[in-house]
């Protein structure tokens, strides 16, 4: 359970082979933002063969939906992609990770969230016309919840609302820090449903809307720390018209517990990045400290930076089992939220504070943008905000225990 499989370890090759040749070539010009990622993850689709299993995976999910399935309506939109093994998907992140971590998350709030949210909630023409061309690449795909005064409480605080009107709804809000927002083509946006009731008894449901419809609108992607390959920005929606038919699901779904598997998603999807970044941090310093000589010898002999590489190792060997995890967890249909948030706390700090024992193995010249620790470091510390903030993790995964109403 703790080892690639023959089959894992050749996909790994695979998509290490495509890194290499078409991801890190261009890192710098994504993290200077000179270029988008968007083409690269179409070229990514297409290398891997992705885009045809997906697009046969939901095609037959729309059909089956079309006939009434009921097996179709409880199952959670799998692609097909991986055979049904979620360490593909997993590796594919973790590789991607690697290299340029911001590439990964705009891949992945593209097709994971988005899209996934589409191809799981939708009906069978919102998988037709939304999920595939999102799951495909041939649309760019944008998942909005918080909002500017709506984070860590993004349900109780939202003030995006969507009023009933004919047979349409208007939709008014911002959403912000939204992955992908300013090139996104289709939103899954969150609002509360206003037919004049308290706000506090307005139901939250999401909707899906499109680039070009009247009133929508994206801001300039925002200047950002780190995670410079992935463009974020806000979402505004002012009067948007928008068809019932874009309701994703229905207005009887609880779209707490569907936002909530979102979030797990999300969550999930992180311990793989993680993965990724810790990996190769721990493979440069392993070479910087055999290389690098002060006082006459390595300075790997001296036992600080010993110390610091073992600690580098227990985190990556410990975030590696998670993942392993988490994908058995997936696979099984176990549902554990407290331990998806335990994991994601645990392997966003783990980033973090493997990152930065690369830099001060690394010293001076971890500092420099020529060296990848620099990166991997900024990148890691949005590992701790994004899909809810280390504290928010942990003070869900103790009240879970404790079994306190969340
Ligand atoms: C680069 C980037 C990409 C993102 N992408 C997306 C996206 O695609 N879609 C999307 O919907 N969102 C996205 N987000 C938003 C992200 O999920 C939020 O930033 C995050 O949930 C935190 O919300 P906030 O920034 O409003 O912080 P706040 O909620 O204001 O939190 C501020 C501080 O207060 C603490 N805090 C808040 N409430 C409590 C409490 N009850 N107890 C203890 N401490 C508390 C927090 O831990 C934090 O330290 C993205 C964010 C970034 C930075």
């Amino acid at each position: 359970m703790f080892e690639l499989t023959e089959e894992q370890q050749m996909f790994q090759e695979v998509v290490r082979s495509f890194c290499e040749k078409e991801l890190a070539p261009v890192v710098e010009d994504l993290d200077e933002a000179r270029i988008l990622p968007y083409d690269l993850c179409r070229r990514m689709t297409d290398a891997l063969g992705m885009g045809d299993i997906v697009r046969a995976g939901l095609e037959a999910r729309a059909d089956k939906l079309d006939n009434g399935s009921k097996e179709a309506k409880k199952s959670t939109g799998r692609t097909g992609f991986g055979g049904g093994d979620p360490m593909i998907g997993s590796i594919l992140v973790k590789e991607l990770a690697r290299y340029a971590p911001g590439f990964a998350m705009s891949w992945g709030a593209s097709l994971g969230l988005c899209g996934a949210a589409i191809a799981t909630k939708g009906n069978a023409e919102q998988i037709r016309n939304y999920a595939i061309p999102v799951m495909t690449f041939e649309k760019i795909g944008a998942w909005g919840l918080t909002e500017p005064s709506a984070g860590s409480d993004a349900f109780g605080s939202m003030k995006s609302v969507a009023r009933p009107s004919g047979d349409d709804f208007i939709l008014n809000g911002t959403k912000t820090f939204i992955t992908n927002a300013p090139h996104a083509d289709v939103f899954v946006v969150y609002a509360k449903i206003d037919r004049g009731q308290p706000k506090d008894e307005q139901p939250v449901h999401s909707f899906i809307l499109e680039r070009g419809m009247e009133g929508l609108s994206t801001g300039k992607p925002f200047k950002k720390m780190g995670m410079k390959d992935s463009p974020t920005g806000e979402i505004v929606m002012e009067d948007v018209r928008v068809p019932k038919d874009n309701l994703l699901g229905t207005e009887k779904d609880n779209i707490r517990s569907a936002a909530k598997e979102s979030l797990g998603n999300e969550r999930s999807g992180l311990a793989p990045m993680v993965w990724g970044i810790i990996e190769r941090s721990y493979e440069l310093s392993l070479q910087y400290a055999k290389e690098r000589e002060q006082f006459g010898k390595p300075i790997a002999e001296f036992q600080a930076i010993q110390l610091k590489l073992a600690n580098m190792f227990i985190l990556l060997e410990n975030v590696k089992n998670i993942v392993f995890r988490l994908a058995w967890m997936s696979k099984s249909g176990k549902k554990d939220f407290a331990f998806i948030c335990a994991s994601k706390a645990y392997c966003s700090q783990a980033a973090v504070v493997a990152t930065l024992d690369a830099i001060a193995i690394h010293g001076g010249y971890g500092y420099m943008q020529e060296y990848s620790v620099e990166k991997l470091m900024r990148d890691a510390k949005l590992l701790e905000i994004g899909a809810g903030t280390t504290d928010i993790n942990l003070l869900q995964t103790a009240r879970l225990e404790l079994g306190i109403k969340q």
